[in-house]
């Protein structure tokens, strides 16, 4: 069994993640997941559909660039240093996807119920499909905010900075840096919309989402993502420090003060326990 148990689970709320867990089931499955990569055929069009809206995107930012913005004024370099962050972000966003896509990792992408582009809470998790593993991204159907999102999730999975819990799926070691990465990966889309989430404020630029915003969020029923201390029952647990696989028994009792980690000396690093990035 594993030592770390109730971390965190990489998602936006802790319901859909909670649903999540009974759909999942076991795994102990190990099949080499061979080189192909892998999406529900179901999905893989919208997957498409998804990457695609986001290199138009970009494509329209760098028309906006050039046309626009050809020499800025002092007055006006924020905006151009904003603008020019977003094309950064999303050129990343894109070659995350290259990357995933490449991976021997096999991903799937799984729709939550709901209208197109209505749904936005999301979660990336850990599942055995016909005895393969698999990462799956959950979205609400054309979001490509929580595509973005969650496919950034995935991309830390293969940076090593995230593992899977193989009893339940649930992602752990989810830290506020990676949180800023995601939500800034997913503004870099769409600067007017970070639904359905609500905090103490709105990022009006990238040096918004900090850490303190992102401990701020709530959902639309006023419940915390994320929390922080063992009394807090709401909410899941995230990492204040950064993590990784490599990380040492000492630094992730600093990261996770309000949890017991266990007592191994990589206490990440165990294939029983945890479905991690070979
Ligand atoms: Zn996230």
């Amino acid at each position: 069994m594993p030592a770390i148990v109730n971390f965190f689970h990489v998602g936006r709320t802790a319901t859909i993640c909670t649903c999540l867990v009974f759909l999942l089931g076991r795994s102990d499955a190990a099949a080499d997941p061979g080189p192909s990569f892998y999406v529900d055929p179901k999905d893989t069009a919208e997957w498409r559909l998804l990457r695609d809206s986001i290199r138009q995107k970009k494509e329209g930012l760098e028309q906006e660039l050039r046309e626009r913005w050809n020499s800025p004024s002092i007055e006006q370099i924020p905006e151009y240093n904003e603008l020019q962050q977003r094309i950064t972000r999303l050129n990343a966003v894109l070659k995350n996807l290259e990357n995933l896509k490449k991976s021997k990792q096999h991903y799937v992408l799984k729709n939550l119920e709901g209208e197109p582009g209505q749904v936005s809470e999301g979660g990336t998790v850990y599942s055995v499909v016909d005895n393969v593993p698999t990462i799956e991204f959950r979205i609400g159907r054309m979001n490509v905010g929580s595509f973005i999102h969650e496919t950034t999730h995935g991309g830390q999975f293969e940076k090593k900075e995230l593992v899977f819990d193989k009893t339940n799926g649930i992602a752990i070691g989810d830290d506020l840096d990676d949180e800023i990465e995601a939500y800034k990966a997913e503004y870099a889309y769409n600067t007017a919309e970070l639904d359905p989430l609500i905090s103490v404020s709105v990022p009006r630029c990238f040096d918004d989402i900090t850490a303190s915003w992102i401990l701020g969020l709530q959902t639309k029923k006023g419940e915390y993502l994320f929390s922080l201390t063992k009394e807090d029952t709401a909410g899941t647990k995230i990492g204040l420090l950064p993590v990784n696989l490599n990380i040492d028994l000492k630094k992730l009792r600093r990261a996770f003060p309000c949890c017991d980690v266990g007592n191994s000396d990589r206490p990440l690093k165990n294939a029983e326990a945890y479905y991690y990035k070979q």
